[in-house]
């Protein structure tokens, strides 16, 4: 059922104990909205607990609270709502199990697929965050430097820095408004695109697998076993894919298993949450993903052949 950003703070207000989740895989979007909330909902007398069902990469320990994070390990009685955040409840892996509370889901990705038992769903949001921000807002909640630090990363994240093309007008003045709170957005930056040595030397790697298709329309990057066991983060990869000169999708793809490929998609013309969708994933237009069952070379043909479906698809439109 969909409700308002009003209805669901009635609903927050309503709980008293409160289980927060993102998605699995997590990113800080996703991190960042849950401690943003968790932060602010602590400060208004509930009892919250955080549960996400992945480690949390290194990089991100600069969300305030990470620490917090709790994994699911057996069912949570007397819970008054779950919150879940930037994904349907379906992807928040074993969490979804711990608790058979009603589900309060905030999300901007169009392909939600509308399963919680409330849902305040925004695709014209950037980011979680920015849902967060207007939240905080129905809430009255008194702002602070954590709070504001945990929603600047995840809205920052998303929107590439302000570069995407999701950034709109709310999205820098919800920005600017945190930063009135201290937070620094070059410590953040530079955090977020820190490397370690090996992993740039390994990034070279990647960037040597690239291979165009469709006359230069596709570029496919690989991540292969080797490159996973020595790698502590892909982070950035894609983004050194989707700078090709007339490319319009980007793709990396990565080993996880003998039988289980992850899929990052980026495009500029070529609507890839439709593909990653067909696929079993989804996403945004412009930036989205999937996990094939299946090994690296057969996942990356798999995924170049559904791209150029989409984009002949597109020609027969236009
Ligand atoms: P990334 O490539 O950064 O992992 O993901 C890009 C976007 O696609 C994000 O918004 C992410 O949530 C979404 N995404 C990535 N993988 C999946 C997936 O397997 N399922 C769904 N529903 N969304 C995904
Ligand atoms: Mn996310
Ligand atoms: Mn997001």
């Amino acid at each position: 059922m969909k409700i308002t950003i009003n209805e669901a703070a009635v609903k927050i207000n309503d709980a008293q104990s409160i289980i927060i989740a993102p998605h699995v895989n997590p990113d800080c979007d996703g991190l960042g909205s849950t401690l943003g909330l968790y932060h602010a909902l602590i400060k208004k007398g509930h009892k919250v607990r955080i549960f996400v069902d992945d480690d949390i990469p290194e990089a991100y320990h600069i969300l305030p609270g990470w620490e917090i994070f709790e994994r699911p390990v057996q069912k949570i009685d007397n819970v008054d709502l779950f919150i879940v955040l930037d994904a349907e409840p379906e992807r928040t892996g074993r969490v979804r199990e711990i608790t058979d509370a009603p589900i309060l889901n905030f999300d901007h990705h169009r392909s939600n697929t509308k399963t919680a038992d409330f849902l305040y769903l925004a695709p014209e949001r950037a980011a979680t965050g920015e849902i967060i921000y207007e939240l905080l807002t129905a809430l009255d909640v008194d702002m602070d430097h954590d709070i504001a630090m945990s929603i600047y990363t995840a809205i920052a994240t998303d929107c590439g820095f302000f570069r995407y093309s999701n950034t709109t007008a709310f999205t820098m003045y919800t920005a600017g408004k945190l930063l009135e709170y201290g937070v620094k957005p070059n410590l953040i930056s530079e955090a977020l695109e820190e490397k370690k040595y090996a992993d740039l030397k390994t990034m070279a790697d990647v960037i040597y697998s690239i291979e165009l298709h469709n006359g230069g329309a596709i570029a496919v990057a690989s991540a292969d076993k080797a490159v996973m066991e020595k790698c502590d983060s892909t982070e950035g990869f894609i983004d050194c894919v989707r700078i090709i000169k007339g490319v319009d999708v980007a793709v990396l793809v990565k080993y996880a298993d003998e039988a289980l490929t992850r899929v990052s998609m980026r495009s500029k013309k070529t609507d890839v949450a439709a593909v990653a969708e067909n696929l079993g994933g989804g996403g945004h237009i412009r930036a989205a993903g999937c996990s094939l069952n299946m090994p690296l070379d057969e996942a990356r043909k798999r995924v170049i052949a559904a791209i150029s479906e989409a984009m002949m698809e597109k020609q027969n439109v236009d």
